[in-house]
């Protein structure tokens, strides 16, 4: 038998051979430098914030270089695959508004022309792959079960020697043609392995593009390139996918940077040109003084839904990842206000080698300065769209007032220091609540100096009767309000206050707090002239009458 029927008994139902797809995926048409890159995340689980970042980072390579991004999902663990785990990458990917040039865009559709870009979808592809390297000889099919591979673990353990299924532990290495048929007849389950032409001895050194020279010793381990069900592992799939979709820059997590030398391995087996490495350092969180990596299971804002949920301004998080990606971006953002974030250019080798710490605060701020610089409209539109999907109720309320609501957001924002006292969409709500006459209801007064519900009263009632007037801006309300004290015996200025605090019952600043909590029930409010304005004369004393 030769190796080519050999090939064929255990590949039968291969439709293409390997030079099928070398034609049917040419080289690129791009410009010299241009970056190919890919995120390649797997559907098992939440998507994760890191699958967020590289996607960022990915996007602005390929963008300033006139290259092409790609997703990819890797799907080939089917077991670990969670039910909507393609849609929700995919969602989130749309949600933070990171634009793939290439990948799936529905469950049935996707755009580019090196595609599937689902792995599952490209069996036919790993499959011929690995007929070409079994008549080759660089591949061959082991029978060692589960149990057989513990029992060589626990040999290898004893003798302290590493473990794997390689040298004198690749039992099935040796198996002959005849040996295999007849196993593979009596329906044996197998996979396909390597057959590594690796020493262990041997050093090699490697270039990445954020670690610097690595240097591991060669790969000797049969890695499994082809599961039992006819799925490939990581590393083949990965091998293949990149080659085929010609990726030049193979940008990952630095959780793979140790098995680099089977990649590099099986690049050099299959003849194929070796794409640039740039290994990734996860983004870290710093607990108890201690440094790790942010967890799936410990941090909630390791799952980017979060970040929707909380209602985190798209802008905002983008530019914070642009931080994480290169520390100069925010010098240069600041020396360049008016460009777009796009225009700076992530460089691999002003990446944070170690890891950079996930900053909240830094965030949190990049956030109430984004929004600080919308327009009372945009801010709306936005909280509408979130409170749809989050808070359905409220998005109810603030369509229906959708006037008294954008004038709510207005107050003190065109000025020279716009108001900042929301970072997140989720937060808004619980500082403008008191503007719905629906929301005021079993309300608690935060009173300061004066709460003599009696005094209070009187002072509400002189307001509004002799000092009250719609139409008053700023400055002649608060002279309004400054009469005010004149009649009721406070002080209308702080300085007369001050001089001789036991000549008054208090100040002008403690009578606007009584307005200002008799209508809002807070003692912190923005400015109380606009919310006076909004609220209109009737509410207000309605509100004065629940007191
Ligand atoms: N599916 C792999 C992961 O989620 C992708 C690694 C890569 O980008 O090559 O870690």
């Amino acid at each position: 038998m030769t190796r080519k029927e050999y090939a064929d008994f255990l590949l039968p139902n291969v439709m293409h051979d390997v030079e099928y797809y070398e034609s049917k995926y040419p080289e690129r048409n791009l410009p010299k430098d241009a970056i190919v890159v890919r995120v390649a995340p797997s559907p098992t689980g939440f998507v994760h914030f890191g699958t967020i970042f590289q996607g960022k980072v990915n996007e602005n390579l390929a963008k300033n270089s006139q290259g092409v991004f790609m997703l990819r999902i890797e799907d080939t663990d089917q077991k670990r695959e969670v039910e909507n785990g393609i849609e929700e990458i995919m969602e989130a990917f749309k949600h933070f508004e990171i634009v793939y040039n290439e990948g799936p865009i529905s469950k049935s559709e996707e755009k580019g022309e090196y595609g599937p870009y689902i792995q599952s979808q490209r069996k036919d592809i790993y499959q011929a792959y690995i007929k070409y390297m079994i008549e080759q000889d660089m591949v061959y099919p082991s029978f060692t079960t589960a149990e057989e591979l513990e029992t060589l673990r626990k040999e290898q353990e004893k003798r302290k020697e590493r473990i794997g299924y390689y040298g004198r532990y690749a039992i099935d290495r040796n198996l002959t043609m005849e040996e295999v048929i007849e196993k593979v007849k009596n329906k044996e389950e197998y996979v396909f392995r390597l057959k590594s032409p690796g020493h262990f001895s041997n050093k090699r050194v490697f270039e990445d593009l954020v670690k610097g020279e690595v240097e591991f010793p060669e790969n000797d381990i049969d890695y499994i390139l082809l599961k039992s069900d006819g799925l490939p592992t990581y590393h083949f799939a990965h091998v293949i996918d990149d080659h085929l979709m010609h990726t030049t820059h193979i940008t990952r997590g630095d959780e793979w940077l140790s098995s680099l030398p089977l990649h590099i391995q099986l690049f050099e087996m299959l003849k194929f040109p070796i794409p640039k490495f740039a290994h990734i350092a996860p983004i870290m969180k710093e607990e108890n003084g201690k440094r790790r990596k942010i967890s799936k299971r410990k941090d909630p804002e390791a799952n980017v839904f979060e970040f929707k949920k909380r209602g985190f301004p798209i802008v905002a998080v983008k530019e914070y990842l642009m931080t994480v990606a290169n520390s100069n971006f925010e010098e240069w953002s600041f020396e360049n206000p008016d460009k777009d974030m796009d225009e700076f250019i992530i460089t691999f080798d002003k990446m944070n080698v170690s890891g950079a710490l996930f900053d909240m605060e830094k965030l949190l701020n990049l956030s109430k300065n984004y929004l600080s610089t919308l327009t009372a409209e945009e801010v709306y539109e936005n909280l509408l769209l979130w409170a749809k999907e989050f808070d359905p109720d409220f998005a109810t309320l603030i369509t229906e007032e959708k006037d008294r609501t954008i004038k709510t957001l207005d107050i003190e924002r065109n000025t020279a220091k716009p108001r900042k006292d929301f970072a997140l969409y989720s937060e808004i709500k619980d500082n403008v609540w008191y503007m719905y006459e629906s929301l005021f209801k079993d309300v608690t007064y935060d009173w300061q100096k004066i709460t003599d519900i009696e005094e209070i009263k009187k002072i509400l009632q002189v307001y509004m009767t002799k000092y009250y007037d719609k139409n008053d801006d700023n400055d002649a309300w608060f002279d309004k309000v400054k009469q005010l004290c004149e009649e009721l015996g406070y002080a209308a200025n702080m300085k007369d206050y001050k001089k001789n605090p036991e000549q008054y019952k208090g100040n002008v600043a403690d009578v606007s707090t009584v307005i200002r909590v008799a209508v809002t029930s807070s003692s912190q409010t923005p400015n109380l002239c606009d919310i006076l304005k909004i609220l209109g004369k009737e509410e207000i004393e309605r509100r004065i009458n629940m007191l």
